[in-house]
């Protein structure tokens, strides 16, 4: 593989980080031994993705004495799908596996994903959740539902209850980096990518310090941004509310006629009011999906980058600049 040979590197870890001072420790503490111990060239990608605090300092402490922990920093909080493509635009692995900071997903996994996808020529290695309980009963059915949605919009392939720890073979990483859409969405457009796959399960753990980086909002983002992303059915369901309730009209008008034909008009407020409501709320609800749909349009069409990087200690150890 041309950038194995370019750089020499294995295995890339792409680590995204929010505001992760009080995880980083125990974090570096259990992914340096799994890492050094695979005996083969690594690189660890840490995307500091904004955060207000002490982070950016500790990864700098880190590298003191651990040559292959690279600091990518981002200028402002760009989220944690950009913060990955940040990360994997940059790492120079033959393979690339990301992970989360927060040690939920264990980074001895790590050593297992690699063989297999060696011994078994995959391309894309996903860590499956094996076990929930760890995380609380909103998000576990909350995140039933959606991967529930998500296999009928996008497809069987999409495994059920992987996340973003995972690892990608380069043609997998290459594949990703010349899609060209801004809102991403890496646990679908992965699958979609329709590459060789094998899983390895593991259980997920309690996060290890800090707190959360996706309250509900953030949540429901991801769950728009997965659904406009890959499936144009709500906008079906938009027209197809449109023809019930136009049917449902229909019926009215002929049922309003004989009634007024029949000289009784004076009763039927409750109905008319209750039509007027229905059709309002029908038609708020259709301009708001057309409103997410045009949204992504626009964001598209605007081409800004998903990211931007203000340091790369990469960089600055081969000499170059900027983005
Ligand atoms: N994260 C990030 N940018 C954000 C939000 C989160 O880089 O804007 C990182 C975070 O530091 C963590 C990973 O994404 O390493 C997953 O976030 P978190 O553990 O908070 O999500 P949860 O596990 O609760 O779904
Ligand atoms: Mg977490």
């Amino acid at each position: 593989m041309d950038s194995e040979a370019r750089t020499g590197i294995t295995l890339s870890v792409v680590v995204p980080m929010f505001n992760e001072q009080d995880a980083l420790r125990a974090f570096a503490d259990r992914l340096r031994p799994a890492l050094d111990g695979l005996d083969e060239p690594y690189e660890v990608v840490a995307v500091d993705d904004g955060s207000t605090d002490k982070t950016p300092d500790l990864l700098h402490d880190l590298r003191a004495d651990w040559p292959q922990l690279r600091l990518v920093r981002l200028r402002r909080n760009c989220g944690h799908q950009a913060a990955l493509t940040a990360g994997l635009d940059r790492a120079d692995g033959a393979y690339v596996a990301t992970i989360d900071a927060d040690l939920q997903d264990p980074p001895e996994k790590l050593g297992e994903m690699l063989e297999l996808a060696r011994r078994d020529g995959l391309d894309i290695v996903y860590g499956v959740r094996e076990d929930r309980s760890s995380d609380s009963g909103f998000k576990r059915h909350t995140a039933g539902a959606y991967y529930w949605l998500m296999r009928r919009l996008v497809g069987r392939q999409v495994p059920a209850q992987a996340g973003d720890f995972r690892l990608l073979s380069r043609e997998a990483v290459e594949a990703l980096k010349e899609l060209p859409e801004q809102h991403r969405v890496y646990r679908l457009l992965v699958p979609w990518l329709g590459f060789p796959s094998g899983e390895v399960r593991y259980v997920r753990e309690q996060r290890v310090a800090g707190e959360t980086k996706y309250p509900v909002g953030r949540m429901a983002r991801l769950a728009v941004d997965s659904v406009t992303g890959f499936s144009a059915a709500p906008l079906r369901v938009a027209t197809w509310l449109g023809a019930v309730s136009f049917v449902t009209c229909l019926l009215l008008v002929v049922f309003s006629l004989s009634v007024y034909l029949a000289g009784m008009t004076v009763p039927g407020w409750t109905s008319l009011f209750v039509g007027v409501l229905f059709i309002g709320a029908v038609q708020l609800i259709c301009v708001g999906l057309l409103g997410e749909y045009v949204g992504r349009i626009y964001t598209a069409v605007q081409r800004r980058p998903a990211y931007y990087v203000a340091e790369d200690t990469a960089d600055r150890a081969a000499g170059r600049t900027g983005r």
